[in-house]
């Protein structure tokens, strides 16, 4: 048996995330859409991991297997070495959309929802750790306002408080900032990177935005159009020398699958 320290270094060093030959499709009464094709990667703790593509290239439903909201066709996921097999807990999402909030419940009661439902907490211990994120999202002047009563950008601060108040393994981030104003999405970005200097949380976040992967990502997958596959992987802006020359790489890869995408029409 490994001694105590040896097997947390074990831990450390393993990926948290394995997406392995993932292949997914949706079967429709008429046809079979595959979605992604053969996906690879490894999500490591800490990682900003990006996921970056255009329109329809299979991100969304990449998330919702790691999820668990579906089963690959061909290849599998793994969490901390676990097959994923269903929704949980350790894999809190943020999606794109602002009603994701339940509207009858104010900004608190909706932090404190999945740390209750799932006997996470005792009622004085979820408020406590739901007003400790509400905090942290600077909301807690509007920790009694309903839903209604908050700006698109407020909305969204709620749900990401939400995810991390629950501590997930990994937080999952469908396109979250993508319908907001670009002001407000700029802000959003930078505070989103705060909140990650102050708690170092693993993310896997979705955009189709080149300027967005470089500036939040640690390390980006970039995929194919559709059905997705991977292209490249990239280290994020963060960790390379030039972000203008990364966009420009980064362009002139999806530029050369446009082209190609035209000429096989
Ligand atoms: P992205 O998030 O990259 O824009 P999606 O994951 O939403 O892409 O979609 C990938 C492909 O799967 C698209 O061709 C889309 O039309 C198809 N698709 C998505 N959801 C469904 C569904 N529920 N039923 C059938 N096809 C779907
Ligand atoms: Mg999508």
């Amino acid at each position: 048996m490994l001694a105590r320290s040896d097997r947390e270094e074990k831990l450390d060093t393993a990926p948290l995330l394995d997406v392995k030959g993932v292949t997914l499709q949706y079967k429709t009464p008429k046809t079979l859409v595959t979605a992604t094709y053969r996906i690879d990667f490894s999500v490591f703790r800490g990682d900003r991991f990006i996921l970056l593509g255009p329109s329809g290239c299979g991100k969304s439903t990449l998330l919702k297997a790691v999820g668990g909201y579906m089963t690959p066709t061909e290849g599998e996921i793994r969490l901390k070495g676990s097959l994923v097999k269903h929704p949980g807990p350790d894999r809190m999402m943020v999606f794109q959309e602002f009603d994701q909030l339940l509207p009858w419940k104010t900004v608190r009661q909706n932090v404190m929802f999945p740390l209750l439902c799932t006997h996470k907490l005792g009622a004085s211990e979820a408020e406590d750790r739901a007003m400790h994120y509400i905090r942290k999202v600077n909301l807690e002047k509007f920790a009694d306002s309903y839903p209604h009563m908050l700006s698109g950008g407020m909305k969204q601060r709620v749900a990401i408080a939400r995810g991390m108040a629950m501590e997930p393994d990994i937080l999952l981030m469908d396109e979250p900032f993508a319908a907001l104003d670009a002001l407000t999405r700029r802000k959003m970005q930078d505070e989103l990177m705060a909140l990650w200097d102050d708690t170092h949380f693993t993310v896997l976040f979705v955009t189709h935005s080149i300027p967005e992967a470089i500036k939040i990502g640690t390390r980006i997958l970039l995929l194919s159009p559709h059905p997705g596959q991977v292209k490249a992987e990239l280290n994020g802006g963060s960790c390379n020398g030039s972000s203008a020359e990364l966009e420009r790489h980064i362009q002139t890869m999806l530029f050369a699958d446009a082209i190609e995408e035209a000429e096989n029409v």
